[in-house]
């Protein structure tokens, strides 16, 4: 080898701990849990029990399907990666389905399940958000979902008005979720570590949100938060004028400071014309 070639840094190539030769995709946002401690603490927060409809995003190697269909018998598993589909297809009690979860029908595995899905996975952080967003409109068929997420997003996911951390995303997810943080993670407990603090989020759908156009709340929320020191007049201000509603929303207040009610209070109105 040339010596001016560039090195490899040390470690990038090796195989993950107890992974049987595979070595991290980075592409496919692969950490693996490795800390056996903080693995009981996440299923013991999930609680699964024979008979639920539990899928599984992203299961890598394992670390959380195994202790999980121990206690639950079936469990679905959504993976990309193919080398580590065939090996999970060797699995009888595992139904895998190979393909990026972003093209998966969750309505269509609650109806084959005959019931609302659990949803669990330590999430691919490149494409978190995405797979949220891709979860909110079939939240119906959903009874809960606990993933693991950037620790940062998960605090900006719970965060309430006031805080630094209130955000579209806290709209967003709050208006069709409860939410709570249920385990912190630090990056010791993956192999490789990712660079960030990680959390487990519990998210249970509200049984009876109030019926709001999403697309219109998701302009909105953008349109207010996009100079969130603001005040709104200067943003939503303009946004309420040109759809002719006028009033009955105080535009004084800062984007951070509005509560997510009164924010889908305004989309339903806005929708309403
Ligand atoms: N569950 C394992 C664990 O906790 O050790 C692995 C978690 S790792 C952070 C993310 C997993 O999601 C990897 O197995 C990766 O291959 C998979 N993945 C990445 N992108 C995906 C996608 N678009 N659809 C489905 N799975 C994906």
């Amino acid at each position: 080898m040339r010596p001016d070639r560039p090195q490899p840094r040390s470690g990038t190539r090796r195989p993950v701990a107890g992974g049987g030769g595979h070595v991290a995709r980075k592409r496919f946002g692969q950490n693996f849990l490795v800390d056996h401690g903080v693995i009981d603490e996440i299923v013991r927060a999930i609680a699964p029990k024979p008979g639920e409809a539990l899928v599984e995003i992203g299961p890598g190697l394992g670390a959380l399907t195994n202790p999980v269909v121990e206690r639950s018998e079936k469990l679905t598993v959504i993976e990309l990666d193919r080398d580590l589909a065939a090996r999970l297809r060797k699995r009888q009690e595992l139904k895998v389905v190979e393909s990026d979860v972003l093209k998966v029908d969750f309505a269509a595995l609650a109806a084959e399940a005959g019931q609302k899905l659990r949803v669990i996975g330590n999430l691919p952080y490149n494409i978190s958000s995405p797979i949220l967003f891709h979860l909110l409109p079939v939240a119906e068929h959903v009874v809960d979902q606990h993933f693991m997420l950037q620790k940062e997003v998960v605090d900006r996911m719970v965060a309430q008005p006031g805080c630094k951390d209130y955000s579209r995303l806290s709209v967003m997810l709050q208006w069709r979720y409860d939410m709570a943080c249920v385990v912190d993670v630090p990056p010791e407990s993956f192999d490789p570590p990712p660079k960030v603090d990680s959390a487990v989020v519990r998210m249970t759908p509200w049984a009876q949100p109030e019926a709001v156009d999403v697309q219109v709340l998701e302009k909105m929320v953008a349109v207010a938060f996009s100079q969130r020191r603001k005040i709104l007049r200067h943003t939503l201000g303009a946004w309420m004028a040109e759809r002719g509603l006028e009033g009955g929303f105080d535009l004084q207040r800062r984007a951070e400071e509005v509560p997510v009610a009164d924010y889908i209070a305004l989309a339903r109105r806005a929708a309403a014309g």
